[in-house]
């Protein structure tokens, strides 16, 4: 019959052992010591979005004046010809980067920069020009419906209503208000992933989701910041207030900046 093992005597031996090795010098070398980073706390694990603090009025409108300050004539990274290419680019830039889509659109918008060339070229022959780009065969599908559509529809314009723009095929709210800012100039505000994870951690405009960060956004926006609002904010979470390691360091509205989480000292 098999004998039985004690758990205790064994814990015991097991550390022995671990006492042991810990008593052994090593061969190895130590790590090399971390670089202290002046001015910096560590980040709250448990700051998690939404969970800040209101900015006050008077804070945004400053945050917008630095963010005004530093970067003028903000504008899109996609790159565009005219309201149509720029419809386009939006629509397939859904789940995909920016630079991923620039570099299938110019020979995309080289055969077809209007809706009716658009249509013309079909639906196979933009999902071939278009491969790179993720989920491209539904890309493709939406391209060649919407570019019907506009040429049927529209006059083979593009319409400047959020109602006209949202019934295309493959276009939501969030595509509609970049064409509405972008193309036409309205003072819309198209509520990405960055400009979502900003408005909560922020404590700018927090909400649960695009439509209620979106909404808070154009209330406690000052008017005279609302053109150009949408692409200040993209632009900053993308290359500064990043997702998983902010660049707080560098960040020009961290004073302002409600979120506990901040890795600068207030
Ligand atoms: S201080 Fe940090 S968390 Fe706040 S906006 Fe700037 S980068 Fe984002």
């Amino acid at each position: 019959m098999a004998k039985k093992l004690s758990k205790k005597p064994a814990k015991k031996s097991a550390r022995k052992t671990a006492a042991k090795i810990a008593a052994k010098p090593t061969a190895r070398k130590a790590p090399p010591k971390e670089k202290p980073v002046p001015n910096r706390k560590p980040v709250a694990a448990k700051a998690a979005d939404g969970a800040s603090p209101l900015m006050t009025t008077a804070q945004i409108k400053e945050a917008f004046r630095r963010l005004a300050a530093a970067n003028p004539e903000p504008t899109t990274e996609l790159t565009y010809t005219n309201p149509f290419t720029l419809l386009v680019a939006v629509v397939l830039s859904a789940q995909a980067t920016d630079a991923g889509v620039n570099k299938a659109t110019p020979a995309l918008f080289a055969l077809a920069d209007t809706p009716a060339k658009m249509a013309a070229l079909g639906e196979d022959r933009i999902r071939d020009l278009i491969k790179t780009i993720g989920l491209f065969r539904t890309k493709a599908k939406n391209v060649a419906l919407l570019a019907q559509k506009l040429v049927a529809e529209h006059g083979g314009e593009v319409p400047r209503t959020r109602e006209a723009l949202e019934a295309l095929p493959g276009v939501g709210r969030k595509t509609a208000n970049v064409v509405l800012n972008t193309a036409f100039g309205e003072h819309t505000i198209a509520v990405d992933t960055h400009i979502f994870r900003l408005g909560n951690r922020t404590g700018m405009a927090p909400g649960k989701n695009p439509l209620e960060v979106e909404t808070k956004l154009e209330q406690v926006i000052p008017p005279e910041f609302k053109r150009h609002a949408h692409h200040w904010l993209i632009l900053h979470g993308r290359y500064t207030c990043l997702a998983r390691k902010p660049l707080c360091e560098r960040c020009i509205i961290a004073d302002l900046c409600q979120w506990p989480g901040k890795t600068v000292a207030a």
